[in-house]
């Protein structure tokens, strides 16, 4: 069997009502799929990350950089072809969109060896479970959401069974960092961060206390207003608090992590198994969260999920972007012993709900893993070509 071809699509969704976290704006999302064509007939599928970019960006580097890589080659050579990627972009790569691109193509090679193997991923890796838990995400800022509307939209978490959530904070007038002038809309929703423990208490308030809730920062606090606030958190008994400072602040966040009773998750902007060495070995997390269309797809997914292992630590797999991502993500999942939970995106966006031929099916906070080969998904084209952007 040889790839004959290897191709990168991009797909972007607008919203007209866009939601925000401390560090960034959503104005609708994008996706770029991978699809990796062999002369067997067997066609792989997966995502690649586009880091908040133009999806062409990545789409791109899939076929001016990696794709010469692949051409002709065996597809099965997974490992071989993974090293080779990396290696062979090591000057300008290591990291971002090349990464994101490696992510993508390495997660519709396993889709192939899936196939061939006749087994879903998660089986094929050895499975650990059949079924996970997933948490709603959600929780965003949004103009003209208070803490009202936030309350409401945790009862609906609750009235669908799910066994916890996740909610931003963070937007605050001053993060005590220089980012604060350098985010998206600074100068909407802007709020204090006596209003963030509010808003927090409100929703543990509506959760009950038994549901998990985690907040996410999105890299912005200082360390010390991180301790400050992870301190006056404590008593919301969260699961975690999610990237409270910049990623590259090791050892901020391991200052942040000595100093709070409450679990430090992170980081879904680091990639790859050396950045997460770093994350996992200084002890800058206590919970791991590799987002696979970023970190190198499943090869080094499951590389650092060892490493955690090795370190006690739990994994909760990032997963912002396309049904494509969400499925392997509980593929990932289900094949490691030391899974936390799934993030579910709770957000409106059409790429997560209308891709697929047959959705997932979520119940009460839990998914049963896809029983077909590979990812186990077929794409509805009419749906890729409605938000195809190329
Ligand atoms: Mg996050």
């Amino acid at each position: 069997m040889k790839i004959v071809d290897v191709r990168g699509i991009p797909l972007t969704w607008r919203s007209p009502n866009p939601y925000m976290s401390a560090a960034g704006a959503q104005a609708g999302r994008s996706a770029v799929l991978v699809e990796i064509e062999t002369d067997g007939g067997i066609v792989g599928l997966g995502e690649a990350g586009l880091g908040g970019g133009a999806p062409v960006v990545t789409q791109t580097v899939v076929e001016r950089l990696l794709k010469p890589m692949l051409l002709g080659q065996d597809p099965l050579l997974i490992e071989r072809h993974w090293q080779t990627m990396f290696e062979r972009s090591r000057a300008g790569g290591r990291r971002g969109v090349v990464m994101h691109a490696i992510s993508g193509v390495d997660m519709a090679l396993w889709d192939i060896a899936g196939k061939v193997a006749g087994l879903p991923l998660y089986r094929l890796f050895g499975a650990y479970a059949d079924t996970l838990e997933v948490y709603a995400s959600g929780g965003f800022y949004q103009e003209g959401k208070d803490v009202r509307a936030l309350v409401a939209e945790a009862e609906s978490y609750v009235a669908q069974g799910f066994g916890g959530m996740k909610m931003k904070i963070g937007r605050n007038p001053s993060t005590q960092t220089h980012l604060r002038g350098l985010l998206a809309m600074t100068e909407k929703c802007v709020v204090t961060p006596e209003e963030d423990l509010a808003r927090v208490e409100a929703v543990r308030k509506a959760l009950g206390p038994h549901r998990k809730l985690m907040v996410d920062i999105n890299c912005v606090w200082s360390p010390a207003l991180a301790i400050a606030m992870g301190k006056a958190l404590e008593p919301f008994d969260l699961t975690w608090i999610e990237e409270p400072v910049a990623t590259d602040d090791i050892d901020g966040s391991a200052a942040v992590a000595a100093a709070l009773h409450t679990p430090i998750a992170g980081y879904e902007t680091e990639v790859g198994l050396y950045g997460f060495r770093e994350l996992i070995t200084r002890r800058a997390v206590d919970i791991v969260q590799p987002d696979l269309a970023w970190t190198g797809g499943f090869s080094e997914g499951r590389r650092i999920a060892a490493l955690a292992h090795a370190h006690n630590m739990m994994v909760a797999p990032h997963a912002f972007g396309s049904a494509v991502l969400l499925v392997a993500s509980l593929h990932f999942a289900a094949s490691i012993p030391n899974a936390l939970v799934v993030e579910l995106d709770r957000n409106e966006n059409p790429l997560r709900e209308a891709l697929l031929k047959e959705p997932l099916t979520i119940e009460r906070g839990m998914v049963a893993l896809p029983t077909r080969p590979g990812l186990g998904i077929e794409l509805d084209r009419a749906v890729v070509d409605r938000y195809r952007v190329d």
